[in-house]
């Protein structure tokens, strides 16, 4: 009968709870009946019983695997349905797949991290593998933007990063209310300043793709390397074990060859910020 071990089995999992944290983006954390174990970067698929599947990145600590928390957008039928779920309700994960930020390699380096909008949800993750090796890294940074002040998430724990001596954080919107006291205008106009060690610094942008688009332009414009930006890439994806094709990026499937990739891998493809 050869290998019996199906690539979609699930992971039959509880929702525990549904933090509300802008009204188009919520954070479900779910109870997996076994645990779930995933480094930074990698993604999973959750399924809705009756409604779909999608891809998801978890925005929670890779070291505390009983629970898991995917926050998600909402922009068409699974991720809907994922709006409307409540505790209690039953849910399916498959994964996790991909591959993940190489965040030992970036001891002694000075390290920024990027976020716009719903890419703050893996950038969640990578900022816990980041704070865990913080006193091995050159410096940290992170440079965070969303649309308005109403589109933050994750507020009351991005105020307490405010607070950590081995962090230099900025949030910008691009248009402030009577609410906001920090910059206003697009991620890259906070990049502007930076005074870091260009050549060796490493870069990680995860958001919408016309934020990664110009922000990794203004990097390389600053003298990054594009083999030191590294890229969370979203492309259309279906199977998510490399079977289907419809995450192609050139030769490289998202799913299987990412969804992390550096720059200078896939610069040459026309369709990456598609
Ligand atoms: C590796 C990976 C990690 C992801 N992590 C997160 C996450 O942490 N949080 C989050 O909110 N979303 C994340 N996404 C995007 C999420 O998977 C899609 O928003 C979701 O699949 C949409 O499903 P839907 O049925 O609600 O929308 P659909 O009804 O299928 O589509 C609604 C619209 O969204 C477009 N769309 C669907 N999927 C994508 C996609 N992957 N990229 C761009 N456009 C898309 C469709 O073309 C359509 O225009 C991730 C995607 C990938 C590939």
């Amino acid at each position: 009968m050869g290998n019996t071990t199906n690539p979609y089995s699930m992971v039959r999992s509880r929702v525990l709870k549904v933090v509300k944290e802008t009204p188009t983006i919520y954070t479900i954390r779910l109870k997996p009946d076994r645990e779930v174990p995933f480094d930074p970067g990698q993604f999973i698929q959750l399924t809705v019983p009756g409604v779909g599947e999608a891809p998801f990145t978890p925005s929670s600590h890779y070291r505390k695997p009983e629970t898991l928390d995917v926050t998600v957008a909402r922009v068409g039928k699974v991720t809907d349905r994922i709006h409307q779920l409540s505790p209690g309700d039953e849910v399916g994960i498959r994964g996790p797949y991909g591959n993940n930020y190489p965040l030992e390699d970036f001891r002694d380096r000075e390290v920024l991290v990027v976020g716009g909008g719903v890419g703050f949800a893996p950038m969640r993750a990578v900022m816990y593998g980041l704070f865990d090796i913080v006193s091995s890294l050159a410096k940290l940074l992170y440079r965070g933007g969303c649309r308005n002040p109403s589109e933050l998430v994750y507020r009351e724990e991005m105020s307490r990063w405010f607070d950590r001596d081995d962090l230099n954080i900025v949030l910008t919107v691009d248009e402030g209310d009577e609410t906001w006291r920090g910059p206003t205008g697009v991620v890259t106009t906070i990049l502007e300043d930076l005074s870091l060690d260009f050549e060796s610094a490493v870069a990680i942008v995860c958001g919408p793709p016309i934020m990664m688009k110009f922000s990794t332009l203004k990097l390389l414009e600053m003298g990054f390397s594009d083999s030191n930006i590294f890229l969370s890439m979203e492309k259309n994806m279906s199977c998510a074990i490399g079977q289907c094709g419809h995450c192609r990026i050139g030769p490289y499937y998202c799913c299987t060859d990412g969804p992390v990739f550096r720059y200078s891998q896939i610069k040459q493809y026309p369709n990456i910020w598609d």
